[in-house]
């Protein structure tokens, strides 16, 4: 990797003993970032993320390099508009990101869920923290759905957000589109 190539946020892990060569950003994430800028669909169908890892990732480095568009565009579609961009962007601005640690990836639960598990570090603002005190991560199990769209049969990984509240009943159509009962689909993982 040539040295004025920053490394992808998301290849950041201060938890690794294990040395491995780090990807630049503009091998990893960033094409999936500018897809979202590009007016050309086809293009942009090109480069969706593969799995839920992939989006997890990516999600990572856009938290980092404060692209909330990028947060609310692979969230769960029925769940956009119910986003608060700008709170989003201040927690971006304001944490002190330090790496991400993937622990698990469960590509495939059901017909169309997967889950990551993943460690999110962040430096804390406390001054007072001891060196082993002040990195700190936010350990997470997050929920993805793949959605087919029906007319052009594009399947893609959406991010479930937990903390949306969605007004749906257990009985009605499920929030991802996939035309079963919430409970039998998105309602276990949300
Ligand atoms: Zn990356
Ligand atoms: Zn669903």
């Amino acid at each position: 990797m040539h040295p004025a190539m920053p490394i992808c946020p998301c290849q950041v892990n201060p938890d690794s003993d294990t040395v491995m060569s780090p990807v630049a950003y503009q091998d990893c994430c960033q094409p999936y970032h500018d897809a979202l800028y590009d007016d050309d669909v086809d293009k942009v169908d090109g480069i969706k993320a593969e799995t839920a890892e992939r989006l997890m990732r990516t999600r990572y480095s856009a938290f980092v390099l404060i692209k909330p568009e990028y947060i609310v565009k692979t969230t769960l579609p029925a769940q956009q508009s119910l986003l608060d961009v700008t709170a989003i962007e201040s927690w971006a601005k304001e944490t002190d990101w330090a790496g991400l640690e993937i622990v698990e990836h469960t590509p495939k639960l059901g017909k169309r869920h997967a889950q990551v598990e993943f460690k999110a570090y962040f430096n804390t603002k406390d001054n007072t923290a001891s060196l082993e005190e002040k990195v700190q991560a936010h350990h997470e199990l997050s929920a993805f759905v793949k959605v087919t769209n029906k007319a052009n049969h594009d399947a893609r990984w959406y991010f479930l957000d937990p903390t949306v509240a969605m007004t749906v009943t257990q009985k009605q159509p499920c929030i991802c589109g996939s035309g079963e009962k919430f409970k039998r689909c998105c309602a276990g993982y949300n």
